[in-house]
């Protein structure tokens, strides 16, 4: 039997910062560098939460590089379920499962959980961005580097810093 793995969106499949850089530099002609952004929370970047909760953010957020390929790699190897936080903005919820099934064809409705919180979900791998879900699970933690976690240091966790690593680890 495979393996359960479960996939994060947002951070992990879903560029959110490449996303957020561009409506931010559209809307207030400010340009952000991603790299300046290390270490610093998401909740704490200007305007954040405001162009999440913007309609059609989560429909048009461009693809984390190498996602596609890396996806489809653990989707032969693992038994793979996306797990994403949705009902935080509801509206992504459509949203979300329009953008899996534009880019990851082979990714069937039962393989997708949106949910709130993600304690309650079972597997032996999570690949995920926030500490605050993988903290609470009990498998392999693998943490997908993000501008928010670069300060983290924590020995349970696999840290890698894009698709091909995980290709490379798993
Ligand atoms: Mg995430």
């Amino acid at each position: 039997m495979k393996h359960q793995i479960l996939v994060d969106m947002d951070g992990v499949l879903a560029d959110v910062y490449a996303q957020y850089i561009a409506l931010e530099y559209a809307e207030s002609g400010i340009k952000l560098i991603q790299k300046e952004l290390n270490g610093i929370r998401e909740e704490e970047l200007p305007a954040f939460r405001k162009h999440v909760q913007k309609p059609g953010f989560f429909r048009t957020v461009p693809l984390m590089p190498d996602s596609i390929e890396g996806l489809r790699y653990l989707n032969n190897k693992y038994s793979v379920l996306i797990v994403s936080s949705a009902t935080e903005f509801p509206n992504s919820l459509i949203e979300k499962q329009q953008w899996l099934n534009e880019y990851f064809p082979f990714i069937s409705w039962k393989q997708m959980i949106f949910c709130g919180r993600k304690d309650s979900i079972k597997g032996s791998i999570m690949i995920d961005d926030h500490p605050k879900n993988l903290g609470v699970f009990s498998g392999k933690k693998i943490i997908f580097t993000q501008p928010h976690n670069t300060c983290l240091r924590d020995n349970s966790y696999h840290r890698v810093s894009g698709w091909k690593d995980i290709m490379e680890i798993l």
